[in-house]
């Protein structure tokens, strides 16, 4: 995710652009850049850091012109500096574009150009767009129609716009949309062009919203917009009513519940040109055969994810795996050779224990990986290799949306080891991963209502006990981290038979079990004789699961139907429901859900 804004008009576009930028400085923020058009030509400063780090390099005075584009980035491809800041230009310099997305075959488009003399000087996907549209528009085609032809060679998402000058129009911006949001404000003789509507609304509030696959022509003279294919499109403008909080939050009460329900499109992203037939595909470097054991190593939440890393890549891969906490494994002196390979796990790619245990491991030879959401991390920086998440900028303290790609990201991890040793590819896994963000969909716009009603039922429960088994245990633990995290309400997550060897003691009418025991689970009989030794001692029971079956029924006091998926992904499904119950009850209890008491997002001390 990263924000976009356009202005073509009569005003100076540069400080208005930047002041509009500022308000999508929530979509991304390690570097950000601008470019305006005068009849000079374009002029363009990009700096890395926060907007602010770029405006106080510029000088207004310095700037004229009333057409420009400005981006600030969430980096998917290549690290947060200067050169692979938006706007990227072209080799003449003539055509500028920001760009907010992916583009998934932009390596082998990439080397075609550099193969034809194009001169491509950054890292990122996104430039490659610049250098097609200069060579149609060198082969005599419009502005428009090298936009067009250009975005018709792309696989992937894009929210772009393109500054540029037409032979026979004149200046101009471009903009085209497919997966990542894109709006056009109207204004009087002026148009702004944004991300979302909140870099809009100081200036106009009649907007109209691009569809996928439309591109808008803005200029002096107006808006005008036809599909990709050509086909004319009529656009209604409409009004916005929201007030700016509420467009940051994509009218969500909150940031976290905004996160839970973007997980569709970030697991999404996360799987975006990984998924390649049977084999996932990685930049991995690492070399399997040597390897004979894997440590996964992290803290919080993405331990929980590292513990599911162990079933799965033991399950699928048949490579040994540890899972250790991060800050216990620093200081163990652990032992570790040339033959472990470590990955360190962690959102922000901060985590101060996490990076502990990397360095140690580095120390002693092994070979490391990581998976991190946040592209130039130190982390990211100091692994051998890695996988980033793409989830985009996570705001809540209480992680969601990275716990869910983590998962996605080491079941991918899982497939590309057991590749990677010969052991024969999984088809169905990986046509199972490709189905996962439909169903977290399914699942997320029909869930709210009834998760809504359990939370009114507990809220002020004092304790709360969460039972899994298998790759589901972690699912336990991470339900119970949410809702002490959020609701500080104490809860314990253990492994559903292990209850009877102490937590059975604390089961009386007061306490909420919450059983996460989807049928496809190979344990599904035992957890059920589970819930039955709950039931008997006066437990109220919520269910998770993906079948209704009578004896679930009976046992059960709330269930929760989730879709149905393997066992090995069913993690990802499950948590969701338990993601929504703790925010449900933090919210009933009206408490600070983003900035929790006591928590913040990285934790960059030991
Ligand atoms: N893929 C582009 C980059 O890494 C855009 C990133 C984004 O949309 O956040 O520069």
């Amino acid at each position: 995710m990263c924000g976009i804004v356009g202005y073509v008009g009569e005003k100076q576009a540069a400080p208005l652009i930047i002041e509009a930028l500022k308000k999508l400085e929530y979509r991304g923020y390690d570097s950000s850049g601008i470019s305006v058009l005068n009849s000079e030509g374009i002029f363009t400063a990009k700096k890395k850091g926060r907007i602010q780090e770029l405006e106080s390099m510029l000088d207004y005075s310095k700037i004229e012109g009333t057409l420009g584009i400005a981006h600030t980035r969430w980096a998917t491809h290549g690290i947060p500096d200067e050169i692979n800041a938006h706007p990227h230009l072209d080799c003449s310099g003539k055509i500028a574009i920001v760009h907010n997305g992916i583009i998934e075959n932009y390596a082998s488009l990439k080397e075609v150009l550099i193969s034809e003399g194009h001169r491509i000087v950054s890292q990122t996907d996104s430039e490659i767009i610049a250098h097609l549209i200069e060579k149609f528009q060198k082969q005599g085609n419009p502005l428009e129609h090298s936009v067009k032809k250009a975005l018709s060679l792309v696989e992937g998402t894009f929210g772009l716009a393109v500054l540029g000058t037409d032979k026979f129009g004149g200046p101009r911006i471009i903009a085209a949309k497919k997966g990542a949001s894109l709006i056009i404000g109207i204004g009087n003789n002026e148009i702004i062009l944004a991300s979302d509507a909140t870099a809009i609304i100081n200036h106009t509030r009649k907007v109209i919203y691009l569809n996928d696959d439309e591109v808008a022509v803005l200029s002096k003279d107006g808006c005008f917009i036809t599909k990709i294919n050509g086909e004319r499109v009529k656009n209604q403008i409409q009004e916005i009513k929201w007030s700016l909080e509420e467009i940051e939050k994509k009218n969500f009460k909150h940031f976290m519940l905004k996160e839970i329900m973007e997980q569709p499109e970030a697991v999404q992203n996360a799987l975006r040109g990984r998924i390649n037939g049977a084999v996932p595909k990685l930049s991995l470097k690492i070399d399997v055969n040597k390897t004979k054991r894997i440590i996964l190593t992290a803290c919080g939440t993405s331990w929980h994810s590292a513990l599911i890393g162990k079933y799965l890549i033991e399950k699928i891969a048949q490579i040994p795996v540890e899972a250790d906490y991060a800050s216990e494994f620093r200081y163990r002196d652990p032992l570790i050779s040339e033959t472990d390979l470590v990955m360190a796990i962690s959102q922000s790619g901060e985590t101060a224990d996490t990076l502990a245990a990397l360095r140690q491991a580095k120390s002693k030879n092994a070979q490391t990986a990581g998976i991190v959401n946040v592209v130039g991390s130190t982390i990211a920086r100091e692994v051998d290799s890695g996988i980033f998440l793409h989830a985009g900028p996570e705001i809540g303290v209480a992680s969601t949306k990275a716990f869910t790609t983590q998962v996605v990201a080491l079941a991918l991890f899982a497939l590309f080891l057991r590749h990677e040793k010969g052991i024969k590819d999984s088809p169905e896994l990986m046509r199972e991963l490709s189905m996962i963000p439909s169903k977290i969909k399914e699942f997320l716009t029909s869930a709210e209502g009834q998760i809504g009603g359990i939370a009114k039922e507990f809220y002020s429960s004092k304790n709360f006990l969460y039972l899994g088994r298998g790759v589901n245990f972690p699912v336990a633990l991470e339900g119970a981290l949410k809702l002490k995290e959020i609701s500080y309400i104490h809860a314990e997550g253990y492994p559903a038979a292990e209850m009877k060897h102490g937590p059975i003691a604390l089961v009386d009418d007061e306490m909420p079990v919450v059983f996460v025991a989807t049928q496809s689970a190979s344990t599904f009989d035992k957890i059920t004789s589970n819930m039955q030794e709950i039931k008997a001692r006066g437990g109220r029971i919520i269910t998770i699961t993906d079948e209704e079956n009578s004896s679930i029924k009976s046992l059960s006091n709330f269930l929760v139907l989730v879709p149905k998926t393997i066992e090995e992904l069913s993690p990802i499904i499950n948590v969701l429901p338990l993601q929504l119950l703790a925010y449900k009850i933090a919210d009933l209890k009206g408490l600070s859900i983003d900035k929790p008491r006591n928590l913040a997002k990285s934790v960059t001390v030991e």
